[in-house]
């Protein structure tokens, strides 16, 4: 079978119609790759559901291909959004698919230089402003409905029950359900989206979100002004899905924790050295948190999702490399170089 598409693969769930212009880059459908070496050291069969796959190399395609298809749908001339960074990449490249505008608003200087190459590639119109994502998302949002433009942020209905898609390609991979589903938590919506996923499927693994401990309102139970960690897309102070992700957390006799910057950065260490899956940051947060809290690990699969590529975000990683000076171009300069032999 050839992959169409979020839309066209999941129709029935989603709310389209036929008139409902299908604006889409075959997001979707992504691997579900074992993991042994996380394995090995939680004692359990884990597995990785990387959305680093989709199109731009986030999770956020997912939920952009409805959002965009129904901003057209309903007559928006143009979308727009605040971003931490993939959001932005991932709108542009669907608003230059659908032939419309993008407008993009950041956090100046706290964004991944891959994501922000992305929102210009696609011709975004972007404006960086002195304040967090929660300032940009404020503005965004009293922009979008003074213009009549679409906002996609999370806030969007339409993205997160796109993302719902996810947990059902996870259920139809493994043929079960996972005992716990472990993910990264930064506004909410993708563990909203996976709660809804799997109890639409009747299935119900307990959900673990985690969030980086510099950036940790729903584990504080209190909006924090001021959030900084090195895993730029979780760095959201308060959550747009706050109650929603409470509610898939409680229902699923699940849990939201924190994560240090050390214990994200070993696990994306672990995952790009060991497993040869190469995430940014924010997204080995899943993995960081059942390696924490793997004592209390039920009998079973657990599938984490690994949230996006790690080409986007690579100063983190070239920042970790000194890279050697260069040698003459000889056989012998290199063989001592590698220190070979
Ligand atoms: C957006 C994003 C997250 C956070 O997802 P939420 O739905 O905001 O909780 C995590 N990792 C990456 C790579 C992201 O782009």
């Amino acid at each position: 079978m050839t992959w169409r598409g979020v839309i066209a693969e999941h129709r029935e769930s989603l709310p389209v119609t036929d008139a409902t212009p299908v604006v889409t880059l075959l997001e979707g459908g992504t691997p579900l790759i074992p993991a042994p070496a996380v394995s090995d050291i939680v004692r359990r069969d884990v597995f990785l559901k990387f959305e680093g796959m989709n199109p731009t190399g986030s999770f956020k395609d997912r939920g952009m291909t409805l959002a965009v298809s129904k901003a057209i749908e309903e007559g928006a001339s143009a979308i727009a959004c605040a971003s931490t960074g993939n959001t932005s990449a991932s709108a542009a490249a669907y608003a230059a698919r659908a032939g419309i505008p993008c407008l993009v608003v950041l956090p100046a200087g706290k964004i991944a230089a891959g994501k922000l190459a992305q929102a210009f590639a696609h011709g975004a119109t972007v404006v960086p402003i002195e304040g967090n994502f929660d300032d940009a998302l404020e503005i965004v949002r009293s922009l979008a409905s003074d213009l009549g433009v679409a906002l996609v942020n999370s806030v969007n209905p339409y993205r997160i029950e796109a993302q719902k898609t996810a947990a059902f390609e996870v259920l139809d991979d493994l043929g079960h359900a996972p005992v716990v589903h472990a993910l990264p938590v930064g506004n909410a919506g993708n563990i909203t989206a996976y709660w809804r996923g799997y109890t639409e499927r009747g299935a119900g693994p307990h959900m673990w979100g985690f969030q980086a401990a510099g950036s940790a309102p729903l584990v504080h139970g209190e909006i924090v002004e001021n959030p900084e960690t090195v895993a730029t897309a979780i760095r959201i102070g308060n959550p747009a899905s706050w109650d929603a992700a409470i509610i898939a957390r409680d229902d699923s006799a699940g849990r939201i924790d924190a994560v240090t910057d050390e214990e994200i950065l070993a696990a994306y260490a672990l995952l790009s050295e060991r497993v040869g899956v190469y995430c940014e940051p924010a997204s080995a947060a899943g993995v960081a948190g059942i390696i924490k809290h793997a004592d209390a690990l039920p009998e079973g699969t657990i599938v984490c999702t690994i949230t996006g590529h790690g080409l986007k975000d690579p100063d983190t990683a070239t920042a970790r490399i000194d890279l050697p000076a260069t040698v003459p171009a000889t056989i012998e300069a290199v063989a001592a170089a590698a220190e070979l032999g």
